[in-house]
């Protein structure tokens, strides 16, 4: 079975009094022991998030890294150096580093080769756009996006999938348990035929206006093993999607 995993993608959002409020509020939770959770805070705050959590459930991933272990590049984030500071994981292929910073699939894919390579685990995010959607293209865009990762990476054992439609991104308009559960189950018989059985163990999240209230309604989905949240993820609300299986 699949572990469940929630995760939490703060974005460029908080500050230290806010961040210490939102891990305190998850150190102070009776969280499931059951359910992985690992929050993501803007690069600035990851020691600070790190040093203030005391949940054993609960790990640190950085937003974005790069694909090289340092040199002259300005403003980047090293992989090597997130390990060295102890964060464990990165999320990769956000829609918004592949919108606004124009990151194609295969730096995506060299990225989460070097991650992986230096030691960190990785939630890789794929999705579609409401054109691309509306275009019935939305499978044909996941299998692109996890295509330029599988022609580099053969062991997925480190890497958790993020499904997040961006037409669901921050707008209020989650994807319905159904629509959500097809799509993943589509994602993973595609996974199985480039990585065989081990597609069975890979966790495939949902993303996109996960909320508090929602969340419940993608139990029982098979293919459903997570979540990683947004906007709620730095309200008081994420303890309830942790907890949303139980
Ligand atoms: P929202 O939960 O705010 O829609 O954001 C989802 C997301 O982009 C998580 O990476």
């Amino acid at each position: 079975a699949r572990q469940f995993f929630v995760g939490g993608n703060f974005k460029m959002n908080g500050s230290k009094d806010s961040i210490q409020s939102i891990v305190q509020n998850l150190n102070s939770a009776s969280l499931p022991s059951n359910v992985q959770v690992v929050i993501a805070p803007p690069a600035p705050y990851l020691v600070w998030a790190s040093e203030h959590n005391k949940q054993p459930t609960v790990e640190v991933a950085a937003q974005n890294c790069y694909d090289k272990a340092s040199g002259a590049y300005t403003g980047e984030v090293s992989a090597v150096a997130l390990r060295d500071l102890g964060i464990p994981w990165v999320i990769l292929g956000h829609s918004e580093r592949r919108i606004i910073f124009k990151e194609s699939d295969e730096l995506i894919a060299s990225k989460t080769k070097f991650a992986l390579d230096s030691g960190l685990k990785v939630i890789l995010c794929i999705g579609e756009t409401l054109e691309e959607k509306k275009a019935g293209k939305t499978l044909e865009v996941c299998k692109r996006q996890l295509e330029a990762v599988l022609d580099v990476v053969s062991d997925w054992t480190n890497i958790v999938i993020a499904y997040e439609p961006v037409w669901a991104i921050g707008t209020g308009l989650a994807a319905t348990a159904d629509d959500a559960q097809e799509i993943h189950k589509e994602i993973r018989k595609f996974l199985s035929t480039a990585i065989g059985s081990q597609a069975e163990s890979v966790r495939i999240l949902y993303g996109g206006s996960v909320s508090g209230k929602n969340a419940k309604d993608f139990r029982g989905k098979d293919d459903v093993d997570g979540f990683l949240v947004g906007g709620a993820s730095l309200k008081p609300e994420f303890v309830d999607i942790i907890k949303s299986r139980e």
